[in-house]
């Protein structure tokens, strides 16, 4: 008798891992194992080992990893490489040693090359050169999307790759200097709002693109293709809408601080010009979308106030 059941989800306490807690929790349909630091070092292949022979997931969710806005990859790149690589083959050898029945790993659209048409289809990957701002997170990435492709040719294992959009969400970090932009908006103007700023300042030219999508509807989107797709190629996850970085800093503001002026600092860097997915293969297998971003960024906004009120702040 095959005795491998329950869902492993690694990086249980991150964005995408708490999110994927939740929708397997309301799900009830399976037992759930979360596979955070406090059970197995991830970067460590043996200990991570361990951990899988001892548990025996039936399937795994590959959502650890070292994740960071513009500034952090810029001033941690040896972690951003090195532990996300690390991650990735520990926990796929382990998976395949396991005999784990399904896994899915998480890339980012971050991976693509930075001139990939837009919006991006998957066939996009390696095309072209990568944005240097997140280089490093992004071969790390494209190394994990590569090793579980190898496993399916080489061993036969069900492994798939999804690539999310930009993801917001509770949970989030909210440092400034190191999270990504929409929580970092969503920061600025609630403390502009509470000291009666008169000005915010958003970092870049407010000119690039980017597509949001919120981490709910992804884990959403993450069960659905562990359900229904078996494919070599991975899957872009997102809302297939995008808007620039001053639009939605106006939606922040209007909802956090109305009035207050927005000011752009150009020295800071801008990143990609336009980061929009194509999502026609998961929209081909019925999935939608179900937040929209006025109403996750509302309730993102009362998460975060909510959590300072508690005294953790999340930095
Ligand atoms: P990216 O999507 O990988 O470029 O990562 P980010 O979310 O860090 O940045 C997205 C865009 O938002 C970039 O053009 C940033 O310059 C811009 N941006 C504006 N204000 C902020 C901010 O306070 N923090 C961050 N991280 N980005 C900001």
């Amino acid at each position: 008798m095959d005795t491998r059941d329950g869902v492993a989800v690694a990086g249980p306490r991150g964005l995408v891992g708490s999110a994927l807690l939740r929708r397997l929790a309301a799900d009830g349909r399976d037992r759930v194992l979360p596979l955070g630091r406090a059970e197995a070092d991830l970067r460590d292949p043996a200990a991570t080992l361990r951990w899988f022979l001892e548990h025996r997931p039936a399937r795994v969710y590959v959502a650890a990893a070292v994740v960071g806005g513009i500034q952090a990859n810029i001033e941690r790149p040896v972690e951003f490489l090195r532990d996300n690589l690390l991650i990735a083959t520990s926990v796929l050898e382990a998976a395949r040693a396991a005999g784990v029945k399904k896994l899915l790993y998480l890339g980012s659209s971050c991976i693509y090359p930075r001139e990939a048409p837009q919006p991006i289809r998957e066939d996009a990957l390696l095309t072209g050169p990568l944005e240097p701002t997140n280089e490093p997170y992004a071969i790390a990435k494209i190394a994990g999307v590569r090793l579980a492709q190898a496993y399916r040719r080489q061993y036969g294992c069900e492994f798939i790759s999804a690539m999310p959009t930009n993801l917001y969400g509770p949970g989030d970090k909210f440092d400034l200097r190191t999270s990504h932009v929409l929580p970092a908006l969503i920061r600025r103007f609630h403390e502009a709002g509470r000291d009666g700023a008169a000005s915010v300042t958003v970092w870049g030219t407010g000119a690039p693109r980017r597509e949001f999508l919120h981490v709910d509807d992804l884990a959403d989107a993450l069960v659905c293709l562990m359900d229904r797709y078996d494919g070599d190629s991975p899957v872009n996850v997102g809302t297939g809408v995008d808007l620039t970085i001053a639009e939605l800093a106006a939606k922040v503001r209007d909802l956090a601080a109305p009035g207050t002026r927005i000011e752009f600092d150009p020295s800071r860097p801008d990143g990609v010009p336009r980061k929009l997915l194509d999502v026609s293969r998961l929209t081909a297998l019925g999935w939608r979308p179900r937040i929209s971003l006025d109403e996750g960024i509302r309730s993102t906004l009362a998460w975060y106030r909510q959590h300072l009120q508690h005294g953790q702040d999340n930095r």
